[in-house]
């Protein structure tokens, strides 16, 4: 299922998008909470406002250099335990939200990642465990601002900034991550393709050891590393990240 939220100028709701992405069809209540039921009301996706599908209700949790091009493009290795970050949910925006860039910056970056959904309370699970926590997979820019990473020491401006977290344009919840395309297209130019083989730790490790740390909750959100590529984006440019078996996620940046 493809579960998108979404407004028609009302109160949020969920609703289930169709393979080809055209048509939404409302259901009852949170979906990572109540069982599915359909309302039988449909829109078409182009008469809505697609929001952010999740909003983390505890946490987004980053992972750093999970891919070893993109370490070594970053002047290193990759780590040999998932490098963690925090970003706070007030960071996250959905698709086609602008992402605002702030005077604290001048040198911001895109990252394309793929974004676990986590469905399950749960702590301290093994990675076999893991598919039975996972909800479903989004798209996700880890929106990064590389002075501030590089200046001040620990990374909670330079990634958790208001907007720098977009997510979506729905959560696929029947896909295995293992090999997934993803690419990253700046103003309509390919500046990522990488595919999710390439993690230096896979989704079930990263959710298990993330879960030694955390109590992950419904809702949470991990990030699962960025391939290589990464590099700027200026205000009035757009960043896509297309993952495939989900679909495409689409920022414009602004300065206000
Ligand atoms: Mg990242």
């Amino acid at each position: 299922m493809r579960i998108a939220r979404f407004t028609t100028g009302e109160d949020p709701v969920f609703g289930l998008v169709d393979g080809a992405g055209e048509k939404i069809a409302e259901i009852t209540g949170d979906p990572l909470y109540t069982k599915i039921e359909l309302t039988g009301v449909t829109h078409l996706v182009e008469d809505v406002r697609l929001l952010a599908p999740v909003i983390p209700r505890s946490k987004v949790i980053g992972i750093g250099k999970n891919y070893a091009d993109h370490a070594k493009e970053m002047g290193g290795e990759a780590p040999a335990e998932p490098l963690m970050f925090l970003i706070p949910n007030t960071a996250v925006v959905g698709p086609g939200e602008p992402v605002v860039i702030p005077d604290l910056t001048t040198e911001v970056h895109y990252e394309g990642e793929l974004a676990v959904v986590i469905g399950r309370l749960c702590k301290d699970i093994e990675p076999q465990e893991v598919p039975k926590v996972v909800f479903g997979y989004t798209c996700a820019d880890d929106v990064t601002a590389r002075d501030l990473q590089r200046g001040d020491g620990q990374w909670a401006r330079a990634k958790g900034m208001d907007t720098f977290c977009p997510i979506g344009p729905w959560i696929e919840t029947d896909l295995d991550p293992a090999d997934l395309r993803l690419r990253t297209r700046r103003d309509g130019e390919v500046v990522q393709d990488g595919t999710t083989a390439d993690m230096v730790h896979d989704v079930a490790a990263l959710v298990s050891h993330a879960s030694k740390a955390f109590t992950l909750l419904p809702g949470d959100v991990i990030l699962t590393g960025t391939p290589a590529g990464v590099g700027p984006v200026e205000e009035g440019q757009r960043v896509e990240v297309e993952i495939e078996g989900i679909g495409t996620l689409s920022n414009p940046f602004v300065r206000r």
